[in-house]
């Protein structure tokens, strides 16, 4: 089937005993057995819920992937798949991950044993030299945030197997419309569900695709051992989110370039990160790898001051963190999602002080542009 005709339908059977042709949020514990050892499928509600099986088995369909499993959030899902390791083992991650993974990493599980060391991967031979004895997972996110920075998954991916390494793709940028990771060699595909598959900026949730049984049957253990269930009623709202994730996802694209091209073209503007732009360094790699561009981007005003102005400007874009959803946000990596990454190392990933962060939604783009317009005006 096609990916639309996935995204509405696959894991999604009329329900059993109504014929209900949305699946109904089963909000329940437990479930009542006939006698003993005898019952539907389902025991308690912790191992598994029919609206979350719903979930994973749709997710694991539109990722291309056997199995899925939903999470309590993109932050609950990233811990279980660390829990597949063991003390004394290193994972290697892009040097620019996703704020509350490096603050997991080096402020939560370090204390556990696990080592941690930090790539550009979008430089293979980083990578290549960065692997040690006793590393056994990479992760990486592709295209990174907020600079857009793309690593060739299948590459990297050839390189962690050589290796006995499993690659980890963090798909929350692009989601399975844009980019499919398990297609192209990865082992594990990670997402935040808060952000472009739940679409509405209306729950939190994560989840983790992958296709390999044994490391499937482990983290449905770890699922069911640790608990951080994603709930029957945010459940329903990914899966009524998904339904629509390939219409917004083709204007999520349109409307990034279109605001891509502006900025561009705009006198104050000084630089834009996107990878629709044929100035982006890795155009051409993005045009092979990703299926549509997406709707994040992020542009260099100039100065702290600027980027102040244009935030404090802007009326219809909102000021607030978080991407993915219809509406359109704005941000400032340096003091917002990047605050807690030192100065120095902000400069090293090219975070500047002037850089402001686009979450493009799916409203008229015109609009949009006229309040970048006199935003950009105050300058
Ligand atoms: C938001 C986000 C996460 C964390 O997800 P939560 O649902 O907020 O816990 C992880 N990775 C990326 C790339 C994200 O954007």
């Amino acid at each position: 089937m096609g990916f639309s005709t996935d995204a509405i339908h696959a894991g999604q059977e009329p329900d059993p005993a109504t014929g209900a042709i949305t699946v109904p949020i089963y909000q329940t514990s437990t479930f009542v057995q006939e006698e003993l050892g005898k019952h539907k499928g389902y025991e308690y509600a912790r191992t598994a819920n029919p609206t979350r099986v719903a979930l994973e088995r749709n997710l694991a369909v539109l990722e291309r992937g056997k199995f899925g499993y939903a999470f309590a959030s993109g932050m609950a899902a990233i811990n279980a798949v660390m829990t597949l390791f063991k003390a004394g083992d290193h994972v290697l991650a892009g040097h620019n991950l996703y704020g509350g993974t490096f603050r997991l990493f080096e402020r939560v599980l370090r204390n556990f044993g696990l080592t941690f060391s930090y790539v550009d991967t979008s430089r293979l031979e980083d990578v290549q030299k960065a692997i040690q004895p006793s590393t056994r997972l990479l992760l990486i996110e592709t295209p990174t945030n907020p600079v857009m920075e793309i690593t060739d998954i299948a590459a990297v991916g050839g390189l962690a197997h050589a290796h006995n390494v499993l690659l980890a793709v963090d798909n929350t940028f692009m989601s399975p419309y844009l980019q499919r990771p398990l297609e192209l060699g990865a082992d594990i595909v990670i997402h935040s569900t808060t952000k472009y598959l739940n679409g509405h900026s209306d729950g939190v949730g994560g989840c983790v695709i992958l296709n390999d049984l044994a490391l499937a049957e482990r983290l449905k253990f770890i699922q069911n051992a640790a608990g951080a269930i994603l709930g029957p009623f945010d459940s329903w709202l990914v899966l009524r989110g998904v339904k629509t994730l390939a219409v917004r996802m083709e204007r999520h694209n349109q409307n990034g370039m279109a605001i891509a091209l502006f900025l561009a073209a705009h006198p104050k503007v000084k630089s834009v990160h996107y990878p629709g732009l044929p100035s982006h360094p890795q155009h051409e790699l993005a045009r092979q790898q990703m299926a549509g561009f997406g709707g994040m981007l992020a542009f260099e005003t100039g100065s702290l001051e600027n980027a102040k102005k244009v935030l404090k400007a802007v009326r219809l874009c909102s000021l607030a963190e978080s991407l993915g959803g219809v509406e359109t946000l704005i941000s400032h990596p340096a003091t917002m999602t990047h605050a807690s990454v030192p100065a120095e190392d902000r400069r090293r990933i090219g975070i500047t002080d002037g850089l402001v962060r686009i979450s493009v939604g799916i409203e008229d783009v015109e609009d949009l542009i006229a309040d970048l317009e006199q935003a950009l005006a105050t300058l």
